[in-house]
C-alpha cells in the first residue's frame, strides 16, 4: 500500500476536518458552515463513507483530507502528507539519504560559484566595468554583499577550472546547472555577466540569475537575462527572487509586492521595503503565488507600463489559480521599473500600492485601452478578448459583477447581459452543466471506491492520447476528488509528457502515477479518444450529482429531526438561499430560477428516497439509515 492509502486509511476526515470546523451530524453526512467561504446556512458537507468532503456554496469544490488540509493551512501536496502522515503515525520514507546528498552537493557547488562571482565582482580587474555599471544604478559595497551579487569572467571555463580544484567532477558541475557541453569539453554557461544568486527559501543559493554587461561601444550579450535551467535544485516557476529575505517582512506586513526584475526587488530592499519579491521575469507562476499566500493573503504585482510587463500579466491573468486568489495590481507610470520609481521617489511606492486594483480591473482596462471602443467592431473584440476570463470566475457574484461591467464596456443594451450569461452558461466546461445528467440521477448511482476507476481512467487517457492536450488542459483538477489524481492532472497540465511529469510529481505519488501510465487504454482514433475522455467527464458528473442528492437528503432528514415536516418549496427555497443567499440584484431571474429548478429535482429525489428509507427503520434518529438510499452509496 502507498503512503498515501496508508494515511486515508488511519485517519477519518470527520477527525480531521473536526479539528478546524464543527460539524454537525446530518443522516450519515456531517454538515458544517463552509469554513472556505462566509454563509449564513450550512452548504459544506462531510462523507465518512466516501472519506470526502464537499461545499456546495459558492466553493462548488471538495475533495479527500489532503485537498482539505492543502486548502485549509495553505500547502503543498508533499506538505499536507507530511502533517497528516505524522498525525496517522506512518513513517515516511525520507527521500534516499544518497540523493539528499547529491542534492546538497549541486546547492554547495552553487554556492561556491557565487563566491567565485563574488570576488571577481569586487576584488577584480575584470570585475571592474561591472561594478562601475551597478554603482551607477545605485548600488554600493554592502548590497553587493547582501545579495552577493557577482560576475562572471570572459573566459572558456574559468569557474569550471576553480571548482575542479575543489573537488567537484565534470559531472557535478553539469548537473548543478553551472556548465555545459561544448565542443571543446566542459564550458562556463555564464560569461561576462552580472550574477544573481538565487536562493530557496532557506537561503541556500540553487541558481543564477546573469544580466548581460552593457559596455559602450559593444553589442550587448544575448539573451539580455540567463537563467539557470532546471536542475535537481532548481525550480524556477517555485523559486521567487530575495524570498528568503522578504518572509518575514511580509508576514509582519501583511502584504507580499512582487516585481520583475532582480534590481527592482534589490532596489525596493535597499530603500527598506523588505516584502518585495521578484518573479525573475518570466510569467507568474501558479506555484509562486502560493508560496507567497502562506505568509500573506495580500499580494500586489507591480508592473512596468511597456508591453513586456503587460504581456507577463496578461499570461499570468489565465491561470485560474491566480484569479481565484485576489491579486492586486499596480501599473508603474510610464517608461519607468520599480527600481527606477523607488530611486528617485521612495515615499511615491507605498502611494502606488495603495492604488492597487484588481488583476481582472486591470486587464479590463489593458483591453481597452488597446481598443478603440467607439468603433462597434472593436467593441466586439473586446467582449471577445475579456469574456472568457469571465468563466475562470468561479465566484458566481464576482462574475455576475464582470458579466455587468463587460455589458458597459461593449456598451451592449441591458438585454445582451443575459446574452453574455447564456454564453457563459453554454461555454461553462462540461461537468458544470448539471441540468442534463440531472435526469439521469436516479438511474445509475454506483458505489463510489475508496479508489475511483473513472478519474484513474481519465488520467490514463490523457496521458496515452497526447491529441487530447487542448481538451486536457482545459479541465478544472477540482474535478477530481482524490488529491493523488489532482495532483498528476496538476502535473500533466504544467508538462503533458510522462518524463517531465515523473519530475514534477512528488516522490510519494510515483508509484500511483506509474501504475496509471501501466493502465490498459484502447487504441482509439483522434475521436475515440475524444468521446472516451467526454464519456468519463459525464461519468464524474453524474458522481457529483449523487454527492449533491445526497447532502440534500441529509439536510433534510437534519431539518426534519430539527422541526417537523418541511415542504419541497420550502426546502429548495433555503437551499438555494444558501447557495446565492449573496446574489446582488442585478442577476436574472432566469438564471435564479434554472439554479432552483436544479436544485429542486435533487432535492425531491432525496425526499422520496428518505421517505422511503424511513418507512423501513425505527424512529432512531439516523434517518438516512437503510433502505433504498442505501443504493446511493452501495
Ligand atoms: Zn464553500
Amino acid at each position: 500500500m502507498s503512503v498515501v492509502d496508508e494515511v486515508k486509511q488511519r485517519l477519518d476526515i470527520v477527525d480531521v476536518v473536526g479539528q478546524y470546523v464543527q460539524l454537525q451530524k446530518a443522516g450519515r453526512n456531517f454538515r458544517a458552515l463552509c469554513p472556505f467561504h462566509s454563509e449564513r446556512a450550512p452548504s459544506f458537507f462531510v462523507s465518512p463513507e466516501r472519506q470526502s468532503w464537499h461545499c456546495f456554496g459558492a466553493c462548488g469544490t471538495g475533495g479527500d483530507i489532503f485537498s482539505f488540509v492543502m486548502k485549509k493551512e495553505n500547502l503543498e501536496f508533499a506538505e499536507a502528507l507530511r502533517l497528516l502522515a505524522e498525525r496517522a503515525g506512518v513513517t515516511l520514507a525520507e527521500r534516499r539519504p544518497e540523493e539528499e546528498a547529491e542534492r546538497d552537493r549541486l546547492r554547495q557547488a552553487n554556492e561556491a560559484a557565487a563566491q567565485f562571482y563574488h570576488r571577481a565582482l569586487v576584488s577584480t580587474e575584470a570585475g571592474q566595468k561591472a561594478r562601475q555599471y551597478l554603482e551607477e544604478r545605485g548600488q554600493d559595497l554592502k548590497t553587493m554583499q547582501d545579495f552577493q551579487l557577482g560576475y562572471s569572467p570572459s573566459g572558456w571555463d574559468s569557474l569550471c577550472q576553480h571548482l575542479r580544484e575543489r573537488g567537484y567532477s565534470d559531472e557535478e558541475l553539469v548537473a548543478a546547472g553551472l556548465a555545459v557541453e561544448g565542443e571543446r569539453g566542459l564550458r562556463d554557461l555564464f560569461h561576462q555577466r552580472i550574477m544573481f544568486p538565487i536562493t530557496d527559501m532557506r537561503g541556500r543559493v540553487v541558481g543564477f540569475g546573469g544580466r548581460s554587461l552593457p559596455i559602450e561601444g559593444q553589442e550587448e550579450g544575448q539573451p539580455k537575462y540567463l537563467n539557470t535551467s532546471q536542475t535537481a535544485v532548481f525550480d524556477k516557476g517555485g523559486l521567487l527572487y530575495a524570498l528568503d529575505k522578504a518572509r518575514e517582512h511580509i508576514r509582519r506586513e501583511g502584504l507580499a509586492v512582487i516585481v520583475e526584475g532582480y534590481m527592482d526587488a534589490i532596489a525596493a530592499h535597499q530603500h527598506g521595503f523588505a516584502n518585495v519579491v521578484a518573479s525573475m521575469g518570466t510569467a507568474l507562476s501558479e506555484r509562486q503565488v502560493r508560496l507567497l499566500k502562506r505568509f500573506s493573503r495580500d499580494v500586489v504585482l507591480a508592473l512596468d507600463a511597456d508591453t513586456a510587463g503587460q504581456e507577463a500579466t496578461l499570461r499570468a491573468v489565465e491561470y485560474q489559480d491566480i484569479l481565484g486568489r485576489d491579486i492586486r495590481v499596480i501599473i508603474l507610470p510610464e517608461g519607468r521599473d520599480p527600481d527606477q520609481v523607488i530611486r528617485s521617489d521612495p515615499e511615491a511606492w507605498p502611494a502606488l500600492l495603495a492604488d492597487a486594483q484588481p488583476l481582472l480591473d486591470y486587464k479590463f482596462e489593458a483591453v481597452s485601452s488597446a481598443l478603440d471602443l467607439s468603433q462597434p467592431r472593436q467593441r466586439s473584440q473586446a467582449v471577445e478578448e475579456l469574456l472568457p476570463l469571465l468563466e475562470l470566475i468561479d465566484d458566481k457574484v464576482k462574475q455576475a459583477h464582470y458579466v455587468q461591467k463587460l455589458t458597459r464596456l461593449g456598451r451592449l443594451e441591458a438585454a445582451k447581459e443575459k446574452t453574455l450569461h447564456d454564453i457563459l452558461r453554454r461555454r461553462a466546461r462540461q461537468p458544470r452543466r448539471r441540468s442534463e445528467a440531472a435526469a439521469k440521477i436516479e438511474g445509475e448511482m454506483q458505489v463510489v471506491p475508496p479508489r475511483d476507476a473513472r478519474e484513474e481512467y481519465l488520467l490514463a487517457l490523457l496521458l496515452r492520447h497526447p491529441e487530447l492536450q487542448a481538451d486536457g488542459l482545459a479541465l478544472s483538477p477540482d474535478l477530481l476528488w482524490y488529491s493523488e489524481n489532482r495532483q498528476l492532472l496538476q502535473a500533466w497540465q504544467r508538462s503533458p509528457d510522462l518524463e517531465e511529469m515523473r519530475q514534477a510529481v512528488a516522490a510519494e505519488l510515483q508509484e500511483h502515477l506509474q501504475r496509471i501510465a501501466a493502465m490498459n487504454v484502447p487504441p482509439f482514433d483522434q475521436q475515440g479518444a475524444k468521446d472516451a475522455l467526454y464519456d468519463c467527464l459525464r461519468r464524474l458528473e453524474q458522481r457529483d450529482l449523487e454527492a449533491i442528492a445526497q447532502a440534500n437528503s441529509a439536510a433534510l432528514a437534519a431539518r426534519e429531526a430539527e422541526g417537523g415536516p418541511i415542504s419541497v418549496e420550502e426546502l429548495a427555497a433555503a437551499a438555494q438561499a444558501s447557495r446565492s443567499g449573496s446574489l446582488p440584484e442585478e442577476i436574472r431571474p432566469e438564471e435564479v430560477s434554472e439554479t432552483a429548478a436544479l436544485l429542486r429535482q435533487s432535492t425531491e429525489i432525496g425526499i422520496r428516497l428518505h421517505q422511503s428509507s424511513k418507512i423501513g427503520t425505527s424512529d432512531d434518529k439516523d434517518f438516512a439509515g437503510n433502505g433504498p438510499e442505501v443504493e446511493l452509496n452501495g
